[in-house]
């Protein structure tokens, strides 16, 4: 049997465990490390037939030349998001590229609903107080979910299911989406409506697309002065999807009712990390820490144990069939294989 020889960045000690345990029968060779890819660490993938990246690598055109240089293959991205992933010119190289697209959708649209429920109800400023034995109520009024309305930037995988739960709540739940599903909107009373209605009627928007062009900074300036006083607003997509710059005025003219992230633009070197102890250099999170009705989580509405396991088992199935020359999985492939020969 071939061992395929693997570097896997930005490894945390929970890849380490599901990445071993989905490949027990020894068919690839790991080589763990702790730092994230970019050109400067592509060096760490010498001898290395593939690597395997996560969401805050960066695999431009210049790192794709490094990897290319030394004989790397494949790219096995251990997530679904891809912008940080040249993909054309990883074609050009000769560079196959997977990810896992779909792991569990509910892992992530649960975080979402997660992040609303303890931003409207005030949980962690609750259970901070009762820590201090402050067991006063004063500003932690909340709202009925029920009977309001939510909206849903992007009824993908994710979208649908977030939309699906907030529909459970008694929510009336508009959604936009470039390629609507109008069957699935049917069948969960779901109204699809544009872009700025979504912005103008809802209590509650959630986002739900990848980041792409035209994408980033889809919540703007702009689009925050069309939102009701009191919208509370839930990215756990992608970080640069907001204006943070905008958002932080926003949240300083109190109009916004909360600010729920799993995601922030300028994430890259400071999600996954333990930086306890240091001084944070990044003024725009620090100033959005300050705010009583932000709440933030580090990039993690993935990490359910079903996700990671699922996560895994992909990961390895497109490495071992890279290793074999067999097909990937189908869905998986972010250049097709007909395109590297
Ligand atoms: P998906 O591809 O199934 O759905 C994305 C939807 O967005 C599609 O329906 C698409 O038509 C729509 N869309 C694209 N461009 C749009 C635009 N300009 N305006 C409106 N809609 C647009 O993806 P998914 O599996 O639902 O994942 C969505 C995103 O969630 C991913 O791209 C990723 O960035 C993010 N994500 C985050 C985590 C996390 O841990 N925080 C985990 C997984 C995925």
């Amino acid at each position: 049997m071939t061992t395929l020889q693997t570097a896997v960045f930005d490894t945390k000690p929970y890849d380490r465990e599901s990445l071993q345990r989905a490949a027990s029968n020894g068919e690839i060779e790991w080589r763990f490390v702790d730092w994230r890819l970019s050109a400067e660490t592509a060096a760490a993938a010498q001898g290395a037939q593939a690597i395997c990246i996560f969401v805050n690598d960066r695999a431009d055109r210049a790192c794709l030349e490094a990897l290319a240089s030394l004989d790397v293959k494949h790219i096995a991205l251990r997530c679904a998001g891809y912008n940080g992933v040249d993909i054309a010119a990883a074609t050009e190289l000769g560079l196959s590229v997977t990810r896992v697209p779909a792991y569990s959708p509910y892992a992530v649209a649960e975080h979402a609903v997660a992040l609303l429920l303890a931003l409207n109800r005030k949980i962690p400023r609750a259970s901070n107080r009762v820590h201090d034995l402050n067991f006063s109520l004063n500003g932690l009024v909340g709202f009925d979910l029920h009977g309001k309305t939510a909206g849903i930037l992007g009824t993908g995988r994710i979208g649908r299911v977030a939309a699906q739960i907030l529909r459970g709540f008694g929510m009336k739940v508009l959604a936009f989406d470039v390629v609507p599903s109008h069957e699935w909107a049917k069948e969960y009373g779901v109204i699809y409506t544009d872009a700025q209605t979504l912005a103008r009627e809802c209590e509650v928007i959630s986002l739900h697309t990848p980041l792409t062009p035209e994408t980033y900074h889809i919540i703007r300036r702009e689009t925050l002065e069309l939102m009701k006083p009191g919208t509370i607003l839930i990215n756990v997509s992608r970080g640069a999807l907001i204006d943070t710059k905008a958002l932080i005025a926003a949240l300083k003219s109190g109009r916004l009712g909360g600010v729920g992230l799993d995601v922030y633009e300028e994430e890259e070197g400071v999600f996954f990390e333990d930086l306890s102890g240091q001084i944070l250099q990044d003024d725009e999170l620090a100033r959005l820490l300050t705010f009583p009705n932000v709440l933030i989580t580090a990039h993690l509405a993935f990490l359910t144990r079903e996700a990671v396991a699922e996560i895994a088992r992909v990961t390895v199935a497109n490495l071992v069939a890279f290793a074999t020359g067999q097909p990937f999985l189908p869905g998986t492939t972010l250049n097709a294989q007909s395109q590297l020969q």
